[in-house]
């Protein structure tokens, strides 16, 4: 199997640290609104490499985490006057019932990083003891220029990095001793989350959060480090700085990065403001058709999010669910016709295709074109003529091959009428009592589910979408 590189910038063939598993650690979202369609492509394609390796017999130990302390939870709680954790808890909520409406596999553990701080704090006070990082007035700067081989990951050389930085002076970090040092922890500001460390009441940096949960939870070396490419430089290098600095030993072996997800050709970000959430879309589409359309292009390459490219996902995804049902309910001969052994031969050599492009750097775009063909096969070869084995054998295989790309094959179980009507009746009450967050939430649960709500003169009226 190989994978794309950035450390090396080349595919290198996958070798796991340890024979039979995986170690893998998935940078996750600051939590301080709705996920958006951006954030979801790391999370979609990161969940179907975890699923190949799974297919391919890995144990795979998955680790994602939320940064739930970060300046933007902070800014959004005092606009809204409550505490932090409210903030990052409602959004981390939010998000695991997207991430839940993408089919993404829960992860072995998503750490969150106000629940880790004594780890920091230890990794710090290790830096510090071994000549990487300094405190300054409270702040405890890392000592980038103590690591020789800065800037390996993002390419870049430390003396461009040094004079672009040179005219930079950030207010308040007056101690530092170099303009390419980084924070690792710094002291609170007035109404801000803090923890008691060594060095002053504050909170940590946000690169030590990710070298310490990874090496919590998978160890001092691990398989597979990936993120978003706006990620490789500062962040992953930053915390390849610290995690060689303080275990003595190689942190990732292979550096993965997807593309950006761009709207209307340009970059969707949460600070720019023209992002597409994912309840968003889960009100026009069900979100199968978005980690379908997610999983059509190569993860490297850059995506860009339309609506013609959506209904085109949709009606693919709809193809092979059609396909899948015809042969759940298709009456085949007990004995097997004479061209079936063909027609399996057939199918063989196509979930080889399917794998050869999984192989090479999970090339899930070739891998859907795989799957396409055989449902084309299946609609083709399989008949009533056919014996039961042949088409038992096309079924399984298109399972399995969905199963690993997370689109789920069973027919989504449709809600009684009565539970719609239960839930609407909750949402009057609820907007009667002012409780417009749980009148909200219950439009998004059924708005999840296919059904829209109306509101009327004669009151709320609901269709299936
Ligand atoms: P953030 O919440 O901004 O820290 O992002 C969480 C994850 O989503 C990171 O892996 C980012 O690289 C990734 N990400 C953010 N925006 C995009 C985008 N427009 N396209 C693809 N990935 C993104
Ligand atoms: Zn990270």
């Amino acid at each position: 199997m190989k994978i794309y590189n950035t450390l090396t910038r080349r595919k290198d063939e996958f070798v796991p640290v340890e024979e039979g598993k995986v170690k893998m650690y998935v940078c996750g979202p600051t939590v301080y609104n709705y996920i958006h369609i951006g954030n979801a492509r790391p999370m979609i394609i990161f969940d179907t490499v975890r699923r190949y390796f799974e297919y391919k017999g890995y144990q795979v130990d998955y680790v994602s985490n939320f940064t739930d302390v970060d300046d933007k939870i902070i800014k959004k709680a005092n606009e809204e006057g409550v505490d932090a954790s409210v903030i990052s808890e409602r959004f981390i909520k939010e998000a695991q019932t997207d991430m839940q409406g993408l089919n993404v596999e829960e992860a072995t553990v998503h750490p969150r990083a106000t629940q880790e701080i004594d780890g920091m704090i230890a990794m710090i006070q290790k830096l510090i003891d071994t000549g990487h990082a300094y405190e300054a007035d409270g702040t405890v700067y890392f000592r980038t220029r103590s690591y020789k081989d800065y800037g390996r990951l993002s390419k870049k050389n430390i003396d461009d990095l040094e004079a672009g930085h040179r005219q930079i002076q950030v207010n308040g970090e007056e101690g530092k001793e170099d303009p390419l040092d980084f924070v690792l922890w710094k002291p609170k500001k007035e109404g801000e989350p803090f923890w008691h460390s060594p060095w002053s009441d504050g909170r940590p940096g946000w690169h030590i959060e990710c070298s310490v949960m990874a090496k919590k939870y998978l160890g001092d070396t691990i398989d597979i480090h990936a993120g978003g490419e706006d990620l490789i430089f500062p962040h992953h290098e930053n915390e390849i700085a610290q995690s060689v600095c303080a275990n003595g030993v190689e942190f990732a072996h292979y550096w993965m990065h997807n593309g950006f997800l761009n709207i209307n050709n340009e970059k969707m970000s949460k600070s720019k403001g023209n992002f597409l959430t994912v309840r968003q879309i889960s009100e026009k589409y069900d979100l199968q058709v978005l980690r379908f359309f997610m999983l059509s292009a190569q993860y490297r390459s850059p995506l860009n999010f339309s609506a013609d490219l959506m209904d085109a996902a949709a009606s693919g995804l709809e193809r092979i669910l059609t396909a899948i049902d015809r042969l759940r309910t298709m009456k085949c001969s007990q004995e097997p016709a004479p061209e079936d052994a063909a027609a399996e031969e057939k199918c063989r050599e196509l979930v080889q295709k399917f794998e050869d492009a999984m192989e090479d750097d999970f090339n899930t775009a070739d891998a859907v074109s795989a799957v396409f063909e055989i449902v084309k096969a299946a609609n083709i070869h399989v008949t009533e003529q056919s014996g039961d084995k042949l088409r038992r054998y096309y079924l399984d295989e298109i399972e399995k091959l969905c199963n690993v790309l997370g689109i789920i094959t069973e027919k989504k179980e449709e809600l009684l009428e009565s539970d719609i009507q239960a839930l609407i009746d909750e949402r009057q009450a609820a907007r009667k009592a002012k409780n417009f967050a749980r009148a909200d939430e219950i439009r998004d649960e059924l708005a999840a589910k296919g059904i829209i709500l109306k509101d009327t003169r004669e009151g709320v009226k609901w269709s299936r979408a």
